[in-house]
């Protein structure tokens, strides 16, 4: 077991480290000495978030005749996060070691050393962790403050404004003070959804695990709005669905990925039903994606707060309702890490060890990489004439430096599905080396079919 448990931080450690040097992620700000558990995604690792923003937007906004984009503002109206009870209730319980310092999430402490889930319980969290002298992590020692609650939200200032500003906590809230603007300009017919991809801000006690837990992050999101007295379940049972095939479109494998329903008594009273969908990180199961039923709270609670009338009205039936509300949401950051750990093989090639980012085409950063296999200009030319004339159909790559072999090296680390080698035949046939990621096979073929080879093989 603790040899598994090292095999899996080793994984970990390995893949940070790729990141790092291939140009996927960087911890930020490294020339500072570092900022506290913020990343920039590289050359890399932006085209592989992009890619997975792109499919997203594909399978559920342009492939939808009943789902809309929308991209509202990160800073929006005080109001709006007292009425979506953010204010009030957003928080989580920390509790600091008296001796290092350091700060905890006051339940995961308890939890992971009781077994027993006490959140929202902030004098039961106390009283388990003296009584029971619940060991400190980071040092050792059993010297706990009082469990207490921290709101999550992030607070700035705004001119001309005397209330506190917030940088949204989640994506949501700009898509349910948008449904009156969307109801009145789109030709929306229930049930109908609204999605929107962008940043949320959480002052999480504690972030880590790479990028899995941020303090910025982006969220894909869709609310999508049913009739009150619909017929629910096939409904939600449809969107985890949906939700477990995006997971494989983005190459994680079936087995890796569960379903987790919250027990009833822990749901808030509006909601009829959560489920989160799991992916097994190195570092536990947990989770990727949620889906919750959420009634009519949010639409209610912003009619109140704003005064106007948030409804849909059915011309057909010439009537009026507060829709009730699906929520399936995405975490973007949380699929390109379980996009990483799944794509990551190592495999053993001629007594070596081959690191191969085995990912989706649709989603690998790079489609193809152009090879010359020497610098000089009989070779060079017409292998950046076969650059310009695929790069404005896929992302290519031209790269001329280093032996052949490092080249394919490189390649399969960033996870390039094909390498297109221009060699001294090539100036006889008219013909390149076209190479499989996966396979290694190369194949032959003419440069005046090499567009269509790949339109076939990368659609
Ligand atoms: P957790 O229990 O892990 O804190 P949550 O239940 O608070 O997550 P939601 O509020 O449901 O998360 O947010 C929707 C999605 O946004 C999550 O499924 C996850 O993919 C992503 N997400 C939430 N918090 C973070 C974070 N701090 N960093 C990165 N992604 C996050």
């Amino acid at each position: 077991m603790a040899e598994k448990n090292e095999d899996k931080q080793v994984m970990m450690e390995k893949i940070v480290s790729l990141c790092k040097r291939r140009g996927f992620i960087f911890p930020a700000c490294e020339i500072y000495g570092g900022f506290a558990n913020a990343y920039s995604f590289g050359p890399y690792g932006v085209e592989l978030k992009n890619n997975i923003k792109k499919l997203w937007w594909k399978k559920f906004v342009h492939s939808r005749e009943d789902i809309v984009g929308i991209d509202g503002p990160i800073l929006l109206h005080p109001k709006l996060w007292e009425a979506s009870g953010h204010v009030a209730g957003f928080k989580d319980a920390m509790v600091d070691c008296k001796k290092c310092k350091k700060r905890f999430r006051a339940d995961h402490i308890v939890e992971d050393a009781t077994g027993e889930d006490m959140e929202g319980r902030l004098e039961d969290m106390t009283i388990t962790l003296r009584e029971k002298k619940i060991k400190c992590p980071n040092c050792g020692a059993s010297d706990w403050t009082e469990a207490r609650n921290f709101n999550m939200m992030f607070q700035t200032q705004m001119n001309g404004i005397e209330d506190a500003v917030y940088l949204r906590p989640e994506t949501a809230g700009a898509i349910f003070v948008d449904f009156k603007n969307v109801t009145d300009s789109m030709r929306v017919k229930i049930p109908f959804g609204i999605a929107q991809i962008g940043k949320a801000f959480r002052n999480e006690i504690v972030a880590g695990n790479f990028i899995f837990r941020l303090r910025e992050f982006e969220q894909m999101e869709i609310e999508y709005f049913i009739e009150p007295d619909a017929d629910w379940e096939p409904l939600f049972e449809k969107w985890l669905e949906l939700q477990e095939e995006f997971t494989r479109e983005i190459g994680l494998r079936k087995e890796d990925v569960s379903r987790y329903e919250h027990p009833k008594e822990k749901l808030s009273h509006y909601s009829k039903k959560t489920i989160d969908t799991m992916f097994k990180f190195p570092f536990g199961v947990k989770e990727l994606y949620g889906l919750a039923h959420r009634g009519e709270f949010d639409l209610t609670q912003h009619s109140k707060m704003s005064g106007q009338k948030l409804e849909y009205y059915d011309a057909e039936n010439n009537k009026r309702y507060t829709p009730h509300v699906l929520e399936p949401t995405f975490g973007v950051e949380r699929s390109v890490l379980a996009a990483l750990i799944s794509a990551y093989h190592e495999e053993e090639v001629k007594g070596e060890v081959r690191v191969v980012l085995k990912f989706p085409k649709a989603i690998a950063p790079i489609h193809i990489a152009i090879l010359p296999l020497s610098k000089k200009d009989e070779l060079s030319v017409p292998a950046l004439e076969i650059f310009n004339n695929l790069k404005s159909k896929f992302i290519c790559e031209y790269d001329e430096t280093q032996s052949i072999g490092k080249r394919y090296r490189r390649q399969d680390e960033i996870g390039t599905p094909y390498c297109v080698t221009v060699d001294f035949e090539t100036l006889n046939d008219q013909a390149v080396t076209v190479r499989d990621r996966d396979t290694m096979a190369q194949e032959r073929i003419k440069i005046s079919e090499l567009e269509n080879y790949f339109k076939e093989k990368l659609g």
